[in-house]
């Protein structure tokens, strides 16, 4: 029942005579409800790993298999699909257009994904009670706190129902009980069966999750429980 598989995954980089291991020999698998962290130094190949894990970037040797399909063996199309449907998005800087209020940000991923308006709305309206965002609904969003605008970027990453979310530091411009409480979010929709995966350089904010992977120079150093 695993979603993700990933084995003896690698991903070099090649400057010249210089070859730099950024992921060596991964292998990981993860499960529907799974809440995982991972952390590592800068370097260690946390951004890289995320990137393979989003289907933006392509391993050089090694299996990904997602929802079990190998992802090296999907086409354009379906890699877009994957990327809008399957998988959720989350920054540590947000990524909203200002000019849009937070409904409208939300709605968006389903303009492209070619829903009906009256559909559109209706879904944008649920992603956003999901986050307890309701009533700001008409706002923009310079006009929210940092921890709002997070909270319609995941209403956002969530609108197209997505079975993965991945998240970049999603609490690092973010203060300490706000942080908290988006990590609360994560928790909820991880038990309602979507798998969450974010990078995090904070233990404060790792002991949320019901798992830590750790990476040190592109290997996992260790993979466990908070
Ligand atoms: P993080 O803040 O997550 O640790 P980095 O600052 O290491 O991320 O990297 C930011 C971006 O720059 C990443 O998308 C990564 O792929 C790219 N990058 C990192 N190191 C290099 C490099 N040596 N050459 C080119 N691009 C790099
Ligand atoms: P982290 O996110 O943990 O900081 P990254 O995944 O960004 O680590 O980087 C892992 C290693 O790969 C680093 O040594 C980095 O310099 C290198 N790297 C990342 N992206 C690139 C790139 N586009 N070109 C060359 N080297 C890269």
């Amino acid at each position: 029942p695993y979603i993700i598989r990933i084995s003896n995954l690698c991903r070099y980089y090649t400057m010249g005579d210089q070859t730099v291991k950024a992921l060596d020999d991964i292998n990981l698998d993860f499960r529907r409800n799974d809440y995982a962290a991972i952390m590592g130094p800068s370097g260690s190949g946390k951004s890289t790993l995320m990137n393979i894990l989003g289907c933006l970037d392509t391993p050089t040797s090694g299996r990904y298999e997602l929802n079990g399909q190998h992802v090296a063996d999907m086409d354009d199309d379906e890699l877009a699909r994957i990327r809008n449907r399957e998988i959720g998005f989350v920054f540590q800087t947000f990524n909203l257009l200002p000019r849009l209020n937070c409904l409208r940000n939300v709605e968006l991923p389903l303009v492209y994904a070619g829903v009906e308006p009256e559909e559109r709305l209706e879904r944008a309206r649920q992603a956003l009670e999901q986050v307890g965002l309701v009533d700001r609904i008409d706002h923009k969003p310079g006009e929210l706190s940092g921890g709002q605008t997070q909270r319609v970027a995941i209403a956002r990453a969530l609108v197209n129902h997505p079975s993965i979310i991945l998240a970049d530091e999603p609490t690092g411009n973010l203060d300490t009980a706000t942080s908290h409480d988006i990590m609360e979010i994560f928790s909820k929709l991880s038990d309602a069966g979507n798998t969450i995966i974010l990078i995090t350089h904070e233990e404060d904010i790792a002991r949320f999750t019901r798992r830590i992977i750790r990476l040190r120079d592109g290997r996992i150093e260790s993979d466990s429980a908070p």
